[in-house]
């Protein structure tokens, strides 16, 4: 069963315009149940790191980065590449994140080019 999880949206309150990143019934800040669903766009690697000990299913090795977007939405998420700090990022093509029972598909963040 794979569970398509939008890696490249992120959330806004209609009400008080809080941001946050995965779905939640509720505003974490006024508990406003209408929110938006925008597209993040291009984001900076605040840091990045390199894990060989990963979940069954998961790549090894697999690239991970903190990268900050705007409005300061902050995600951990897999890079496509050797992107590191610093670096200016973007969601790619939509691939297998994770493998398996616990399928996830969803798009890693690449480097512009
Ligand atoms: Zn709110």
């Amino acid at each position: 069963m794979t569970r398509n999880v939008p890696t490249d949206h992120a959330f806004v309150c209609e009400s008080c315009d809080n941001r946050w990143y995965y779905t939640r019934e509720r505003c974490p800040e006024c508990r406003s149940t209408t929110a938006d669903a925008y597209r993040l766009q291009q984001g900076e690697v605040v840091t990045a790191t390199t894990v060989h000990a990963t979940p069954p299913g998961v790549r090894s090795p697999n690239r991970i980065g903190m990268v900050r977007f705007e409005h300061d939405v902050t995600i951990v998420a897999q890079l496509g590449d050797d992107s590191a700090a610093g670096d200016t990022v973007q969601f790619g093509a939509v691939e297998v994140l994770r493998d398996g029972d616990r399928s996830v598909s969803g798009a890693r963040l690449v480097g512009l080019e």
